[in-house]
């Protein structure tokens, strides 16, 4: 057996053992075709039933309704943060976003090339420490943009914003996707890198509602419309079939488990363990986020001094704790726990966490 180590990287990150295992089995012979999946044309039967079973997946692990689609683009997340606006852009309309940190900072930099963007509510003041609460949207914009989680603050809506009339809600869920259970009818469109909750870099997972996939100029190059990959089911051009293949299996083995509900339970506690331990530090751990702004997946913090924080990522590395570097805007240490982290890592975790500040406080 291959040696493995608690993964805490924030993405590209830890993935379920068994699905992994699963793509080793299959590796060099899928399904009875003597090909890998990595060989077989996206064409063929054997890649298709996959595929399908890929978005079928989503579909049932969401619970996504009939009207909404679902994609695997490529291009990262990064790459939504204009095909957002532009296919969202309607009647010159204005663009309205919640400034929660540098993933929302660089989606509002790209929706500037398509139209005027209002800030209509930011946590910068306080270096993206919370999120921020009555948030107020209007009803003759666009489209209204959140990123569901901060990745590198620690920050997480626990509740959705309001938006009023047929305005359509866009989230950059990159770093939750499946976390908890959503209700898929607030959002017009969801967005993921699926390199950090749901699979391997290369591919990312789109949900839109269909009514919006009209919007968009007629002069747009096709491979930036949204609907021309709907109208093909993501097979317009050659997609990234093993990234797809990966997250298959990734989610058949979330399905395995009880799905997103049973996840969101595992979640809450392992999150808990790791807050109550900063919590219980006698302030030697300081959170970064507020307690009620607190991300399920991202749990960042700080040391009484950057040479102790420097000190604690070494010897965790040492036991084979693997990741735990803050972001260099927050500074710290930062443990990502996403879907794939077994709680016994957690738990690991927190036992060394514990010693450390026995031993250096
Ligand atoms: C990582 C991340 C991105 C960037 O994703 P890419 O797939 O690398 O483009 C965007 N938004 C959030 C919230 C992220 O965590």
């Amino acid at each position: 057996m291959a040696k493995r180590i608690y993964n805490f990287y924030a993405g590209p990150a830890t993935l379920p053992l068994p699905a992994l295992k699963k793509a080793q089995k299959e590796l060099l012979d899928f399904h009875g075709t003597g090909m890998s999946l990595m060989e077989l044309s996206h064409r063929s039967k054997e890649y298709d039933a996959m595929h399908k079973e890929a978005s079928s997946l989503v579909r049932r692990l969401m619970k996504i309704p009939d009207d909404y689609k679902i994609l695997w683009l490529q291009g990262g997340a990064s790459s939504q943060f204009y095909m957002a606006p532009l296919n969202l852009q309607k009647d010159g309309k204005s663009f309205e976003y919640v400034n929660t940190g540098v993933w929302s900072k660089k989606a509002i930099k790209e929706a500037k090339f398509y139209g005027e963007v209002k800030v209509v509510a930011s946590s910068e003041d306080e270096n993206f420490s919370y999120i921020p609460k009555n948030i107020d949207f209007s009803s003759d914009a666009a489209f209204a943009h959140i990123t569901g989680n901060n990745t590198i603050y620690g920050t997480e809506f626990q509740e959705w914003p309001d938006v009023p009339g047929d305005v359509p809600l866009a989230c950059d869920m990159s770093s939750h996707i499946m976390d908890k259970v959503i209700d898929v009818k607030k959002f017009g469109v969801i967005y993921a890198g699926a390199q950090k909750n749901i699979g391997p870099a290369g591919v990312t997972l789109l949900i839109v509602r269909e009514d919006l996939l009209e919007r968009i100029p007629e002069n747009t190059p096709t491979m930036q419309k949204w609907k021309t990959h709907v109208e093909k089911d993501s097979l317009f051009n050659t997609g990234p079939c093993w990234a797809i293949y990966i997250c298959k299996l990734s989610l058949g083995h979330l399905e395995s488990i009880g799905g997103v509900p049973e996840v969101e339970k595992i979640n809450r506690k392992k999150a808990k363990i790791l807050y109550d331990l900063i919590d219980n530090s006698n302030g030697f751990y300081k959170g970064h986020a507020k307690p009620d702004s607190r991300s399920l997946m991202n749990v960042t913090f700080n040391l009484p001094t950057p040479e102790l924080e420097e000190k604690c990522v070494k010897e965790a590395l040492e036991k084979d704790l693997v990741g735990l570097k803050g972001h260099r805007s927050v500074g710290g240490m930062r443990a990502s726990i996403y879907n794939a982290m077994p709680i016994e890592g957690v738990n690991t975790l927190a036992d060394f966490l514990k010693e450390f500040q026995e031993n250096n406080q």
